[in-house]
């Protein structure tokens, strides 16, 4: 059976910095990083959040941010979690542009595994782009642009709202 809950059999450990509790999962790697049990390449941290190098870069300094209280994905992330990842994955942004000289920038959340999550600790993908520069820049658009049906686009819209078809 497909999970998305990261397997744990002992009971998350919790401890309290000033934004509040924060919750540890002795088996999550991520989690191992921000206890220093596993090393890691750290850009930045502040009392919610650390940043740190993707050790399976797409491109030059894609990073991952991360919350420091242990939460599977997008779905179960504590909303001022959610706006401290995001503030940190904005800076690290503009770190990109200003230090690393790149042309942009894409922000990447999997959420499932369906979605391509593969670490089940909710995490912000940072991954600045170099236009022209493949030896900087592997990612590529993963979806084939072109129009879709205007009756299924306006159906997931109304189904989206809450109304029944
Ligand atoms: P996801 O596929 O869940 O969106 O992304 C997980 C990311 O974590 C992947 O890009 C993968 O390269 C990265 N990753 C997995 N294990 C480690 C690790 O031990 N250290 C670091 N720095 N990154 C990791
Ligand atoms: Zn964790």
């Amino acid at each position: 059976m497909v999970t998305h809950r990261a397997a744990s059999i002992a009971a998350p450990r919790r401890a309290y910095v000033d934004s509040g509790p924060v919750v540890t999962d002795s088996n999550c790697i991520f989690c191992k990083i921000i206890a220093g049990e596993l090393p890691s390449a750290r850009i930045a941290e502040d009392d919610r959040t650390i940043a740190f190098m993707d050790i399976n870069p797409a491109s030059l300094g894609h990073a991952l941010v991360i919350p420091r209280s242990h939460t599977t994905d997008l779905h179960s992330i504590d909303s001022g979690d959610l706006a401290a990842v995001t503030a940190s994955a904005q800076r690290l942004a503009g770190l990109a542009v200003e230090r690393l000289g790149a042309d942009g920038v894409n922000l990447l959340n999997c959420a499932g595994a369906d979605a391509w999550q593969t670490v089940f600790h909710f995490h912000m993908h940072v991954i600045p782009r170099f236009a022209g520069q493949p030896e900087k820049d592997g990612l590529t658009l993963p979806w084939d642009p072109k129009p879709g049906d205007p009756d299924r686009i306006a159906q997931a819209a109304a189904a989206l709202r809450g109304e029944t078809a």
